[in-house]
């Protein structure tokens, strides 16, 4: 730290994004990347749109709003893109917590929620998970705080109904409850529906998994027009041009071709099934997972020891060292080929320890 640093964020301590090794060639299932390539369509697009970099970004993303509104069935004013979903969390804490509403989430979930807390000196708060790693929905209700609940949670991978999440809503009228859906389109039920009847809701959605657009960095939010003009008031005093050109282009590229995205999310919940089930064969134990990935422990062999020997042969998979979670394992689920090395790989390992 210089000098200079503002003392207000001595104690703040950055995200840790997963490891995104250059030195060799890993089969990475470490942060819930497609494993499919980017539709052609955006691909095109953000091509053509790097033609035109002389000019700024359109800050209003006209033509990706009344696409996304086509695709999802909302009113222009129902929406918000942000930099990745992160940066809409962000605004979302920026604009939705202070001293009276504190901010409130599972004590295991996405863990730059208490890094945006911390970076914008807010207050906030825990709530244990269930033994099982369940939501304890109760616990939420009247709260009086600014909820965030990731669904699927992660790393977890386990989703509330949405039926859940509404009473969460209807109980905590004078706060806004945010649901970060990053994983949603791999087998969980949105809450998209809700934000028509619930002012208080604001759902966060990414390009980033099921839309294989990880690096191109677009995330929207959708709510109520009022929750709408809030998070564009914080997005144009920081930045209005959050969105490039090729991105937006890209984004407009890849609503094109749902049957595309469609189709990869199959192949994500058919490998998953696969996977869990041949692990479930090697003795892992795993929650219910309807993300993108899996969250395994085994009962004779250590998650960190998991991790590191499937390191050395060339897998990648995420470890976490919170004490209730460091024997699991986060999988990301890739192609089946992706799945067979891992399972061959796991199989060596545990060869060599049982
Ligand atoms: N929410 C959750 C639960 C996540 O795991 C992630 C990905 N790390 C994000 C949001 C943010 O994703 P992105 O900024 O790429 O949209």
């Amino acid at each position: 730290m210089s000098r200079f640093f503002s003392q207000k964020y001595s104690a703040l301590e950055p995200y840790t994004p997963g490891e995104q090794p250059r030195d060799m060639k890993y089969v990475k299932l470490n942060t819930n990347e497609s494993p499919f390539p980017t539709s052609q369509k955006a691909v095109r697009a953000a091509a053509e749109a790097a033609e035109r970099l002389r000019l700024y970004s359109d800050p209003e993303c006209t033509l990706l709003t009344e696409k996304l509104c086509e695709v999802y069935g909302l009113a222009r004013d129902e929406v918000v893109f942000t930099n990745g979903s992160d940066e809409i969390l962000n605004f979302a804490f920026m604009a939705y917590c202070d001293a009276e509403h504190p901010a409130a989430f599972p004590n295991i979930t996405y863990g730059f929620y208490p890094v945006f807390a911390a970076v914008n000196l807010l207050p906030y708060e825990e709530l244990p998970l269930r033994e099982d790693f369940t939501i304890d929905t109760e616990a939420y209700l009247g709260i009086h705080k600014t909820v965030f609940l990731a669904n699927p949670n992660a790393p977890t991978g386990i989703a509330l109904r949405p039926e859940e999440i509404a009473r969460i809503a209807e109980s905590n009228p004078d706060n806004v409850v945010v649901v970060d859906e990053a994983y949603v389109d791999f087998g969980a039920e949105s809450c998209l529906p809700l934000t028509r009847k619930y002012e208080n809701l604001l759902v966060a959605q990414t390009f980033s998994k099921s839309r294989s657009m990880a690096g191109a960095r677009l995330g929207f939010g959708v709510g109520n027009p009022a929750l709408i003009r809030d998070l564009n008031t914080i997005r144009y005093s920081t930045n209005p041009y959050n969105i490039n050109s090729m991105t937006l282009a890209a984004g407009v590229g890849v609503l094109s071709d749902e049957e595309y995205t469609r189709k990869n999310c199959l192949a994500i919940r058919e490998n998953r099934a696969f996977a869990a089930e041949e692990l479930k064969k090697l003795g892992f134990t795993m929650t219910d997972s309807l993300a993108n990935f899996l969250f395994a422990r085994h009962p004779a062999v250590s998650g960190e020891t998991i991790y590191r020997e499937l390191k050395a042969k060339g897998v990648l998979v995420r470890h976490f060292t919170k004490p209730e979670i460091c024997e699991y394992n986060r999988i990301t689920v890739g192609t089946r080929e992706q799945m067979q090395i891992l399972l061959d790989k796991v199989k060596e390992v545990l060869e060599e320890h049982l």
